[in-house]
């Protein structure tokens, strides 16, 4: 790997970290982010999403991924997409 990948993968990782570390729901119980197939998130997830510093780059970064990101579900994204 070179020295550009090296740091890029660094600076990458470094983005994730300060964004992350700003999330309201950190500490919180991460099951509620993950409600049944086809579920809506609870009144507490949404309060907290609603809240939250981060959710645009949450957002982004579980766009692809199940569960509740920047306080949508995988259904309300895949809307919001279409
Ligand atoms: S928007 Fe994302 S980071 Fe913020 S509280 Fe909700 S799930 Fe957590």
């Amino acid at each position: 790997m070179s020295a550009f990948f090296q740091i890029e993968e660094l600076f990458g990782r470094a983005a994730e970290l300060t964004w992350m570390d700003r999330a309201a729901c950190v500490g919180s119980d991460g099951d509620a982010w993950f409600p049944e197939e086809g579920g809506r998130p609870s009144p507490q997830v949404r309060r907290i999403c609603d809240g939250c510093p981060v959710r645009e780059d949450c957002l982004a970064y579980g766009s692809d991924w199940p569960g509740v990101w920047g306080g949508k579900t995988e259904r309300a994204r895949r809307k919001h997409d279409a």
